[in-house]
This record gives structure tokens, sequence and C-alpha cells, in this order.
């Protein structure tokens, strides 16, 4: 079982809290997908003929490929790789790329998962934020998706931005979980370093929302999506019964995949590699025949760390027995010394399998997970 992810990286325009690797650029567009295409060719050993059972499609803005660029995409992938029958296919899209024609186009090829990245449902942020849609567009955009015959739709919110009250969260969750969605990506703003937020910020023309709005935010969005019948099943990530995410969960459980595209990461169980994070100088290494990468094989200890982050994320937490046999006794040993404070201030649970953050636990992942974090003196 593997994955293939497929890093699209262009954008109409920048919203200011992004760090992904993107472009405005679009004249490119063209010789990216050649270069991808031909990387897909390049390295279609990578995963060991492994069958795909996840594709994700994401950016950047995946949406502004016209259905020529993306069929060359997918040719390329069922011509290289042996795909999964029941292989969950997944697009990034932006509301306002989705008009009916776009989707009636998205329906011939093989993609069975719409993301949309939807943020908030009030104009006023939607413009701060600078994306180029409105609140009534996506609210449309998500109806018209279902309409068309996309069953399985996720979309991405963020809460915490600037002045936003318990309130203006509620009114975004109410719209969002009355929507056709089978899924719900929710993360909190973070300020990144190299962003316009960042830079808003050191000028103090926009302010953090104080830590205890922060979880109450969260609380809130905890609360209602149990009320609407959503599973919580990672820190971040909500759905109905059946529709998580099986590439995220593919992440998390440590199964290899192949990432092709400017700034696209790869895993393969020992190593993890990631291409240049710049359009020309990825195109150029294609052409050159030398991809442009940077490659880290994983120690043990980075294992068991990216294990436990990653794991104690998920609702249902890492395992004790898996530690022992993938890592050894003295990972085993340290694991449970290091969860036993917390098990007695009960910030986790164990169920005999497992060991996983609690309700209180959830709340503050950060620093216990940390707390897990091996490092060679
Ligand atoms: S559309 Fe997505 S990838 Fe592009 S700038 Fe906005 S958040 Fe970043």
């Amino acid at each position: 079982m593997a994955g293939i992810y497929i890093h699209i990286p262009f954008c109409k325009k920048r919203c200011i809290y992004c760090d992904f690797y993107s472009t405005t650029q679009g004249n490119q567009k063209g010789e990216y997908i050649k270069s991808l295409c031909k990387e897909l060719y390049i390295r279609k050993d990578y995963l060991q003929n492994e069958p795909i059972h996840t594709i994700y499609i994401g950016g950047g803005t995946p949406s502004q490929l016209t259905l020529a660029e993306l069929q060359e995409i997918f040719h390329t992938i069922f011509h290289h790789f042996t795909i999964g029958e029941n292989a969950e296919i997944t697009m990034e899209a932006n509301p306002d790329d989705l008009t009916e024609d776009y989707l009636t186009a998205l329906r011939t090829l093989p993609i069975n998962r719409i993301s949309m990245g939807v943020q908030t449902f009030n104009d006023r942020k939607l413009e701060l934020l600078n994306r180029r849609h409105t609140a009534k567009q996506a609210y449309d955009a998500v109806q018209r998706c279902n309409e068309a015959g996309f069953q399985n739709i996720s979309i991405d919110l963020i809460y915490g931005l600037p002045n936003e009250t318990l309130n203006d969260w509620d009114k975004d969750l109410q719209i969002a979980l009355s929507l056709p969605i089978k899924h719900l990506s929710a993360y909190h703003l973070t300020y990144e370093k190299g962003t316009t937020l960042w830079e808003l910020w050191e000028k103090h023309k926009v302010e953090e929302i104080d830590e205890n709005l922060s979880i109450a935010l969260y609380e809130k969005l905890i609360r209602r999506t149990k009320e609407a019948g959503f599973e919580h099943y990672e820190i971040s990530n909500f759905c109905q019964h059946g529709y998580h995410s099986r590439h995220n969960c593919s992440y998390w459980e440590g199964i290899p995949y192949l990432g092709c595209g400017a700034s696209a990461h790869s895993y393969n169980g020992h190593s993890r590699q990631w291409n240049i994070a710049s359009l020309s100088l990825y195109i150029k290494g294609i052409q050159d025949g030398n991809l442009n990468y940077e490659k880290e094989d994983l120690s043990l200890e980075t294992q068991y760390n990216e294990y436990i982050m990653t794991s104690l994320r998920t609702s249902k937490g890492f395992s004790p027995s898996y530690i022992s046999s993938h890592f050894g006794d003295f990972f085993y040993d340290y694991a449970l010394r290091m969860a036993k404070p917390h098990l007695k201030g009960g910030l986790l649970e164990y169920n005999g399998e497992h060991i996983k953050l609690s309700h209180q636990g959830v709340f503050i992942s950060d620093g216990i997970m940390s707390d897990f974090m091996y490092i060679e003196d």
C-alpha cells in the first residue's frame, strides 16, 4: 500500500497567512506539467510496485489547471503505477474555480474527493486574508460539487483570526456543518515568519487572539462537530463515519508515498526527501536529468519521534507494542516512562492497546508530545 502526492504550485494570488510553496507566475504552467509527468516516470520505481491506494493533488491551487493538464497528469500516473480499485483520489480546489462547467469536466477524471479551502464564511475576514472568493461563492461551490455528483467533500476552516469572537466562529461552524460535507479540517491561525501576516503582526496592525479564547474556540469546534455527528479522529480533523482522509491517515501511519513537483516530499520507510521549492530550478533539474532534491536518512530516534508525534495526534493514539517491535526495548521503556505522569494526571488514557490523549490532554497536546521526544545528548 502506498500513496502519491502531486504538488501544483500555482495560485492566482497569495493569501496573507500562507507559507506553502506557491507562485502567482502561471506562465510556466505548461512546462511544469511536462516536468511533473517526467518526474513521475523517472521515479516510477520509488514505491517498489506497491499498489497505490491514495492520490492527492494539492498545492498551491490545483483547480487552476485545465482539464487537459489534469488529464495528462492522471494519464501518466495510471500508466506507470498500479492504482488500487477503491483508491481515494483527492483534488484541492478554490471555491471560485468550481464553476458548473469545471465540475462537469472534473467528473470525467478519476477524482472522487474534493478538498476545498474555504477558511471562513465571513466576507470581512476573507478580505483580510486576501482570499479570492466570497462566503457565498464558497457556500454555493460546496452545493455545486454535491449536485455534480461529488459525494466526498471536505472543507478547510481557519479559526483564531484577528478580532474573532466566539460568536463569529460559531456562525462559521453552523454554516459549514449545514452543508453536504463529509469531512472538516479546522486549523488555528498561525503566524509564520516570511508571510504578510507576520509582517502585519510585527507592525502591530493585527493581534493574536488571547489564549483563553483559543481554547474556547477549540472547545466550540469539538462540541459543534460532535453534535453534528462528526468523529474527531485527529486533533484538527473531523469526519462523518467512514470518511476520514485516507491520504492523511497514511502519513500518520508511516505508509510510503511518492511526492512529485516543486517542494513535494517523499517517504519510503527509511528516508525522506524533498524537491527544491523553486519552479525554475525544479524544471531545470528535470530537463537536465538531474532531479533537484535533498534527502534525510531517518535514524531510529527520528522514526520513534515521528511515530509519537503523528500517532498522538490521532484519536487512536500510539501503540506501546508497535514501539517495542519497531524501535526496540529502549524506546518502549522510554515511552512508558514519559507516559506515566500524564496517565496519572488524566491527560493520557490507556485502553490496554493504545495510549491516547484524553479530552483534557487534547488542549495541551504540543506540551505532552514534546515530553515524549527523544533527543540524544
Ligand atoms: S490559495 Fe492556498 S496555497 Fe495559494 S496562497 Fe492561498 S492558502 Fe496558500
